[in-house]
């Protein structure tokens, strides 16, 4: 008699949403792609982010520290379509032999050029279209890891997916509104490929200026005469520390330094692009900023 009521508390505790609890051990491989794991895995995951914010995903040297994340983890997401050409070398380091989510997986791509080869864009996470589908891959590799949370990732995944609509939207919108010969933007960024497709915006690459060596006189005055020639009011290159060349910029063309773009990199949490929906809606805000 007494053995009865302690197997239906057992049973009782297994069935509780309790006993179910599980939590993810989750790695993202940049910021961007973190936030949006974090977004729908909610109190079910841990994430861990390995290029942080403000970090540049394409180049970076992981450390033992990571190698160690990677090792622990339940699973862990990457971009894909070429933006980790560290990752494979992290994976076989540590050991980790579970699932590589590739959360571009099932988006349209486009070619970039680099170093004048052609090769796949990988900046997919740029249109809204695409952060749909980054997403929707997050939810079900959630529940592929967890599926007794299945129905909280689900909720969670919808809501997200329906806040990067709205926010396709609007963007569309935004871009739709501004006269065609006033959308564009000159940036040394050559992450704006899918952006520019997705909302017809067209992106100018700064003539003979390099974002790693000191800009010589003759790339500054090439810079002028392509910001006078295609008449763009503001723009946008990596290196704005230097104010001198901005102010003889700005001096002999009119044009001013834009604010700062958050393209393949969150801002820290008290900065204006701390999650990937605040990311992109600054990136807009400060475009079109630009093109008025
Ligand atoms: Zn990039």
């Amino acid at each position: 008699m007494k053995r009865l009521p302690i197997l239906l508390a057992v049973a009782v505790l297994l069935s509780s949403p309790l006993a179910m609890a599980k939590t993810v051990n989750a790695v993202a491989s940049f910021s961007i792609l973190s936030d949006i794991v974090k977004h729908v895995g909610g109190e079910h995951v841990k994430v861990s982010t390995l290029v942080r914010p403000g970090g540049d995903p394409h180049s970076f040297e992981p450390s033992p520290q990571d190698s160690k994340l990677l090792s622990q983890a339940d699973v862990v997401f990457v971009s894909g379509v070429g933006l980790e050409g560290w990752l494979d070398r992290l994976v076989s380091a540590s050991g980790y032999k579970g699932r590589v989510i590739i959360a571009s997986q099932g988006t349209d791509t486009l070619q970039m050029k680099e170093n004048g080869k052609k090769i796949t864009d990988p900046h997919a996470w740029n249109s809204m279209k695409n952060g749909v589908q980054y997403a929707t891959n997050v939810m079900n590799a959630l529940i592929a890891a967890d599926p007794q949370d299945a129905n909280y990732f689900r909720q969670r995944g919808t809501e997200c997916i329906q806040q990067l609509q709205k926010l396709d939207l609007w963007a569309k919108t935004q871009f739709a509104a501004v006269p065609p010969e006033k959308r564009k933007v000159l940036t040394s960024h050559d992450a704006f490929g899918y952006f520019g497709h997705e909302y017809s915006v067209t992106f100018l690459a700064p003539v003979g200026f390099s974002t790693e060596a000191e800009a010589s006189a003759s790339d500054v005055a090439s810079l002028i005469k392509q910001i006078k020639r295609e008449k763009v009011s503001a723009y946008f290159i990596e290196n704005q520390t230097d104010s001198r060349l901005v102010k003889q910029i700005a001096v002999a063309t009119g044009a001013k330094a834009g604010k700062e773009l958050y393209p393949e990199a969150l801002s820290n949490a008290h900065g204006p692009a701390a999650t990937y929906l605040q990311a992109f809606k600054h990136n807009v805000d400060v475009l079109l900023a630009s093109m008025k």
